[in-house]
């Protein structure tokens, strides 16, 4: 699935550039982002570190306003935070001063949701993220990956049509780390999201992917495009398939193997 003609552009990055000052010097985080995002496709963006993918996101997240260019969602230009984008770090942005339940509900309180209805999403998200029995749990009680699950149960407890999710599996145990691919696949798969996940671990980017988005460093840009021509629902079976070898192959030789950039490396 990628940007088939039933898709509306969802995200658009329209040559984005981000220049920083970097003691008194111009540096150049991100060059020419130019990306769209169809609805309902799920991107995954990786690339050294330091190439730009924080930035990006961030630009998408209204938290940082690009040198020149521009974001659109939903055709309108991006000039802030908003409902229908949800944020996730990979450092759990948590309110040390809330519970876990009010962490998860603080969303739903702002757009004045009564308390039995954030009651029964709150329950449902401590469900779903592995919470049960920390409901009245405060942050620092919890361990990193609980915090992260947490966090995570916040973003998705307001039912964002937008999922920017920067590293957010980073800090989880490997099997924590397969469970919250599968809900997030099969959430994405139910409810019809667009999603924008960065990751540095090329397995994670192919197998959760419809496209992944290969940047490079120096200037930040975009290096290649591949589309993932594996079926959904991804199962064990796709994992294991031969399929999937060529393509992480090819997706960690784009990663890893790049020819110092002569021209602009954008392939699409
Ligand atoms: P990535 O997420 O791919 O690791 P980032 O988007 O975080 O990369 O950063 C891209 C580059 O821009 C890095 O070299 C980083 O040091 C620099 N950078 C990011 N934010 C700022 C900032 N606010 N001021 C100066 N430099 C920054
Ligand atoms: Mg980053």
């Amino acid at each position: 699935m990628s940007m088939h003609d039933d898709q509306k552009p969802k995200i658009h990055f329209d040559h984005v550039r981000a220049v920083f000052d970097l003691k008194g010097e111009p540096f150049v985080a991100l060059d020419d982002f130019d990306l769209t995002i169809g609805a309902n496709e799920f991107v995954t963006v990786v690339g050294p570190s330091g190439c730009g993918k924080s930035t990006a996101m961030n630009a998408a997240a209204g938290l940082l306003a690009p040198t020149s260019g521009a974001v659109h969602v939903d055709g309108e230009t991006v000039t802030g935070p908003g409902p229908e984008r949800g944020v996730i770090f990979q450092q759990y942005a948590l309110f040390p001063w809330l519970t876990v339940r009010e962490n998860i509900e603080f969303g739903l309180e702002l757009q004045r949701m009564r308390k039995p209805e954030r009651r029964e999403i709150s329950d449902r998200m401590i469900e779903l993220a592995g919470l049960t029995g920390f409901a009245d749990a405060l942050p620092k009680n919890l361990s990193g990956g609980m915090k992260q699950r947490c966090a995570i149960a916040r973003a998705y407890a307001v039912n964002p049509s937008i999922l920017l999710m920067d590293e957010p599996f980073g800090a989880l145990d490997a099997l924590t780390r397969v469970r919250m691919q599968e809900q997030l696949l099969d959430t994405w798969a139910q409810e019809k999201r667009t999603v924008m996940f960065i990751t540095h671990d090329v397995d994670e980017a192919v197998y959760l992917a419809n496209r992944v988005i290969v940047m490079a460093a120096h200037p930040g840009r975009i290096h290649r495009i591949i589309d993932i021509d594996l079926p959904y629902p991804r199962t064990e079976d796709v994992r294991l398939s031969t399929r999937f070898a060529e393509l992480r192959n090819e997706v960690w030789n784009a990663v890893y193997h790049q020819q110092p950039a002569t021209t602009k490396g954008s392939s699409q």
